[in-house]
């Protein structure tokens, strides 16, 4: 539940080459053992050992300069609602603009840490360039090149200063949070669950509730469930936009255990769908999808197999989520579904005892070791559970550099079957022993 930092700034400004710099030492990894073409405005960054998230705001908006001047103001009003630090983003080639005042303009009334960012400062004649830009009205400006680097190690020291710490969870209580498209029907869903309509929610002015969370007793557990849907009626923001579903659900995310993943049967698992999902696999959050208004969909003997079987293939490697059919309209399968969600946030929860673990894992190991690398043979000696709110895994061996990926998703399959984590992804680690 890092910070959330939101870079805006009119477009060719360099967003997304400094927000590319940023994430590329992390995801670049991922995406390669994945081989998953990911969402590439939302990503996870550190520094200073201080974890953040980091949103592209310009990434979402496609179409021209013009298009872009008509959504700035809600783009950046959203992520002034949403985000907990701005970095906006100017370009001294092209020195000030319209459009930079009209984004300073809106900026100067929050009262959220916003860091001007003066980029393209490639060389030292630039760096006196830029002193225009203090007629924005917003006091000190950083210089950059996000190009080649030079300055944003001062900009992000500045940055990790002002961010919250991570550790600070405002309820004791888990979090489910309900998330998807707008119209998926997570507000019927928290309704049928709570029944009463008190998700009717009018515009109050002002309110600055993240998320409208309501506490929920089931099957003797209790938590709080996170509608989403809440925000984008606070943000008064009516368009289904990419943009507008990411920054809304990054936070709720974030601050969840499990995300309670709905979709709209008759339009599938797409695009946007699977951005959320795997913003919430890259978070370790609990995953339950419920396959929603499946009412709407004329059945044949294998539907239900065919729609598991597609949704698994784009979410795989990552494929051992529940996945349920319900009706919120008929109330079919509801309460499975909570009790599918309360399951997955004891699997996040669980700890294998390391004795037990090794006697599973340590004949398993014998049996298939991992193979040779370069001549030289890796041995694993025991494993362990670490002591982690979502479920990482450290194996001792004497050369874990020469452990490749599908070795460790050998291993992780093998947790998998032997231990329930289902819905929970799983991290694992090689440590030298
Ligand atoms: P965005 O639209 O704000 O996301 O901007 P981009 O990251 O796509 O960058 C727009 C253009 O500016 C690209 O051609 C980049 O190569 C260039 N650019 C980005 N950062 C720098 C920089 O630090 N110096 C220079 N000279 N060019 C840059
Ligand atoms: P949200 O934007 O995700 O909160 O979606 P809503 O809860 O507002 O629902 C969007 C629309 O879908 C509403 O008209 C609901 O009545 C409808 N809806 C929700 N669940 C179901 C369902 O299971 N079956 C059918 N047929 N319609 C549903």
């Amino acid at each position: 539940m890092g910070a959330i930092v939101a870079i805006v700034g009119r477009p060719n400004v360099g967003k997304s080459t400094f927000f590319n710099r940023l994430i590329q030492r992390r995801e670049a990894i991922v995406d390669a053992v994945s081989g998953v073409t990911r969402d590439r405005h939302y990503g996870k960054s550190d520094w200073n050992g201080k974890e953040f998230s980091l949103i592209d705001t310009g990434g979402y908006v496609v179409g021209s300069d013009d298009v872009f001047e008509q959504e700035i103001d809600k783009q950046v009003e959203l992520a002034i609602d949403e985000a907990d630090a701005i970095i906006f983003m100017v370009d001294v080639e092209s020195g000030v603009t319209g459009m930079d005042e009209d984004v300073s303009k809106l900026l100067r009334k929050v009262d959220k840490p916003v860091f001007l960012a003066v980029n393209k400062v490639d060389n030292a004649q630039r760096e006196a360039d830029a002193v225009e830009f203090y007629a924005l009205g917003l006091g000190n400006y950083y210089t950059l090149s996000s190009i080649n680097g030079s300055g944003t190690g001062d900009l992000l020291d500045a940055l990790v200063k002002v961010l919250p710490d991570a550790e600070e969870e405002e309820s004791e209580l888990p979090r489910f949070a309900v998330v998807g498209r707008p119209n998926a029907g997570k507000s019927s869903f928290i309704n049928a669950l709570i029944g009463e309509e008190r998700y009717i929610v009018t515009d109050i002015a002002g309110t600055t509730r993240d998320s409208i969370d309501t506490k929920y007793n089931r099957f003797g557990f209790e938590f709080n469930l996170v509608d989403t849907a809440g925000i984008r009626r606070k943000a008064k923001v009516k368009e289904d936009l990419e943009f507008y579903s990411v920054m809304r659900s990054v936070r709720a995310i974030e601050h969840a255990d499990v995300c309670i993943l709905l979709l709209d049967a008759t339009r599938g698992f797409d695009g946007q769908v699977q951005n959320i999902f795997w913003l919430a696999q890259r978070n370790n959050k609990g995953i339950v999808i419920l396959v929603n208004k499946w009412d709407l969909v004329e059945k044949e003997t294998n539907s239900v197999r065919d729609y598991t079987a597609k949704i698994k293939e784009v979410i795989a490697p990552f494929d051992d989520v529940p996945i349920l059919f319900i009706s919120v309209l008929t109330k079919q399968r509801i309460f499975k579904a909570i009790e599918t969600a309360v399951e997955v946030y004891k699997n996040r929860s669980k700890k294998v005892v390391t004795r037990k673990l090794n006697d599973i894992m340590l004949p398993i190991i014998e049996h298939t070791p991992p193979p040779a690398y370069k001549g030289k043979y890796v041995k694993i000696k025991f494993c362990t559970q670490l002591p982690t709110p979502y479920p990482q895994f450290a194996f001792f061996c004497n050369l874990p550099q020469y452990v490749r990926d599908p070795y460790k998703r050998f291993l992780e399959n093998k947790l998998r079957e032997h231990f329930d984590f289902s819905g929970v992804p799983i991290t694992i680690f090689m440590r030298k022993k």
